[in-house]
C-alpha cells in the first residue's frame, strides 16, 4: 500500500480544513508538534477511546491528548464532576482561594510524599518555569543543567538539545548545548549545561566543571516517558546534586499517574527536591503542578518576603518573595476534572496496567510471527513501538537509531485500519481501552504489518 495515497482519498475534508487553517495560522497549526506530512487529520468529535475525523472516519485513539487522557474522552464521572462544580458552586472561576485547591494538594501528596508544599500553574511548561525560578532563588546560581533528548516545554533555557542532529550534538559523554529553535538568545543556550542520560560518571564530571554555577538539574526520570533509568542512575544523580548543592527537579509531566500512580520517583525510590507534573493530573485540561521541599517552596510564600498588595501598600520584609502568579491558577473546573480523574484511576490503574502489559505481549508476538525486529518500551500505561534489533535502548541517541521512517509508514497504514496515534508517537492507553478495542487493534496490526513491513 501507499499509505499517503489512500490517506488522501479518505481525508478530503481534513485537507480542506487544513487549507482554511493555513489562511489564519502559521502552517495551519496551534502547536508545531501537531503537524505531520502530508497534513494531519482534523477531528470532529471523540468519545471513550474513539476519535472521529471530519470525513466521518472512526479511529481507536492511542494519542489520548499526548497522554493527558487516562480516562479516555469525556468520561461520564468527570463530566458529572464538572457539571456539579458549575451547578453547586455557581461559577467556573473565583479568583480567590477555595476548597478544591487544598483537596487536590492532599490527593497528590498521598502518591507523591516528596511534594511537601505545592503550587498550581496552567501547563507543564509553566510548572517547569516556576521550578527553575525556585531553584535559582534557592541557590543564587543561574545556570541550568538538563539532559540531551529531554523535553520540558517551550522554555528558552530548556529548548536546548531536545532534538540535536548527530553532527551538532558532540560526543555522548560531553554533549554540546544546541538550540532547538530560532529566536533564542545565545546566552540562554550557553547557560544551559547538557548531560548524557544513564551515564552517571559523565554527569558527575560535567557538573563538577560547572558546579559553582548550576542551580538545578532537571530530568525526565524516565526519558521520553519510556526509557528506564539504569539501576542506580537516579540514586547517583541524587548523590552528585546533593554534594554540589544543586536542586534536583524531576519533570514527571508525562510520567505522573502513567508509569505508576507514584510516578518514576515512586517506582525507583529516589526523592527529588522538586517535582513538576501536568497532563493526567489535570484530567485533560490545562494544568501544571510544582511541589517539593518546604524550604524551597516557601520562597514563594507571600507571608515571607516583601510583597505588594492590591491597595498599593507594601508588606516590608528584607527580601522580596519569589513571584509566582496566574489568573487561572487553581481553576475550579480543572481541579474538579483532576480530582475526579484521580478518584477513578486510584481504583482502576492496576487493571489498566495489566491490560497494557497483555497488549504489549500480543503486539510483540505478532511482530515475531513475521520475524520483524520490534521492541515495546515503557512501563505502566504508556509505551512506544520501536522497530529495532538493538537489545538495549538507554538514551536519546539509541532511540534515534531505531527505524523511525518505517514506524511512521506503519502508523499511517494503521489509520486505514482505524487505529490512530500521531505517526511515530507513544501509545497511551486509557480505562476506555477495553479488551475489545485492544483485540481490534491487534487485528489491524495483523493486516498492516505484512503490507508495510515485509
Ligand atoms: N515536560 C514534559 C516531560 C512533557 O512531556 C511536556 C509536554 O509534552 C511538558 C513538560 C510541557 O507540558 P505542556 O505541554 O503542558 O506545557
Amino acid at each position: 500500500v501507499n499509505p499517503d495515497q489512500t490517506y488522501a482519498e479518505r481525508t478530503t475534508e481534513s485537507l480542506a480544513h487544513m487549507e482554511r487553517a493555513q489562511a489564519v495560522m502559521p502552517g495551519g497549526m496551534t502547536a508545531n508538534i501537531k503537524h505531520f506530512a502530508p497534513y494531519p487529520l482534523a477531528i470532529k468529535k471523540a468519545n471513550g477511546c474513539k476519535l472521529y475525523d471530519v470525513d466521518h472516519n472512526e479511529y481507536i485513539d492511542y494519542l489520548m491528548g499526548y497522554g493527558a487522557l487516562a480516562l479516555g474522552h469525556a468520561h461520564p464521572y468527570v463530566c458529572q464532576s464538572i457539571s456539579r462544580q458549575i451547578e453547586e458552586d455557581g461559577t467556573w472561576l473565583f479568583g480567590t482561594p477555595h476548597e478544591k485547591e487544598v483537596t487536590m494538594a492532599s490527593r497528590i501528596q498521598k502518591h507523591f510524599p516528596s511534594m511537601e508544599l505545592l503550587r498550581y500553574a496552567n501547563s507543564g511548561t509553566e510548572a517547569n518555569l516556576l521550578a527553575l525560578r525556585l531553584a535559582m532563588a534557592h541557590t543564587k546560581k543561574y545556570k541550568i543543567a538538563k539532559f540531551e533528548g529531554h523535553y520540558h516545554g517551550a522554555i528558552d533555557k530548556l529548548l536546548v538539545s531536545v532534538h540535536p542532529t548527530p553532527t551538532e550534538a558532540g560526543i555522548h559523554q560531553s554533549p554540546h548545548s544546541v538550540s532547538d529553535s530560532s529566536g533564542m538568545s545565545q546566552e540562554d543556550v550557553d547557560n544551559t549545561v547538557v548531560l548524557p542520560f544513564n551515564d552517571a560518571e559523565s554527569c558527575a564530571r560535567i557538573l563538577e566543571q560547572h558546579g559553582n554555577d548550576v542551580a538545578a538539574v532537571i530530568i525526565e526520570p524516565m526519558e521520553s516517558g519510556i526509557i528506564a533509568p539504569k539501576p542506580g542512575f537516579l540514586q547517583q544523580l541524587r548523590k552528585i546534586t546533593n554534594r554540589l548543592g544543586i536542586v534536583l527537579i524531576f519533570d514527571e509531566v508525562k510520567t505522573a499517574f502513567r508509569t505508576s500512580l507514584a510516578g518514576v520517583q515512586g517506582l525507583y525510590g529516589v526523592t527529588p527536591d522538586l517535582t513538576t507534573m501536568g497532563k493526567v493530573v489535570g484530567g485533560g485540561f490545562p494544568f501544571g503542578v510544582v511541589g517539593g521541599k518546604r524550604e524551597i517552596m516557601e520562597q514563594s510564600s507571600p507571608l515571607k518576603g516583601s510583597d505588594f498588595f492590591a491597595d498599593g501598600s507594601q508588606d516590608h520584609h528584607e527580601q522580596k518573595a519569589l513571584f509566582h502568579s496566574g489568573t487561572y491558577n487553581g481553576h475550579p473546573l480543572i481541579l474538579a476534572a483532576g480530582i475526579a480523574t484521580l478518584d477513578i484511576l486510584e481504583s482502576e490503574f492496576n487493571a489498566l496496567v495489566t491490560r497494557t502489559e497483555w497488549f504489549k505481549k500480543e503486539l510483540s508476538a505478532l511482530f515475531q510471527k513475521y520475524d520483524i525486529p520490534m521492541k515495546t518500551l515503557g512501563s505502566g500505561t504508556m509505551f512506544s513501538v520501536l522497530l529495532t534489533e538493538r537489545e538495549e535502548i538507554s538514551s536519546y541517541r539509541d532511540l534515534q537509531l531505531c527505524d523511525h521512517k518505517s514506524r511512521v509508514k506503519l502508523d499511517k497504514a494503521l489509520f486505514e485500519a482505524g487505529i490512530y496515534t500521531k505517526p511515530g508517537n507513544r501509545y497511551s492507553l486509557s480505562v476506555e481501552h477495553d479488551e475489545h478495542a485492544l483485540a481490534q487493534t491487534l487485528k489491524a496490526y495483523e493486516k498492516v504489518i505484512p503490507e508495510v513491513l515485509l
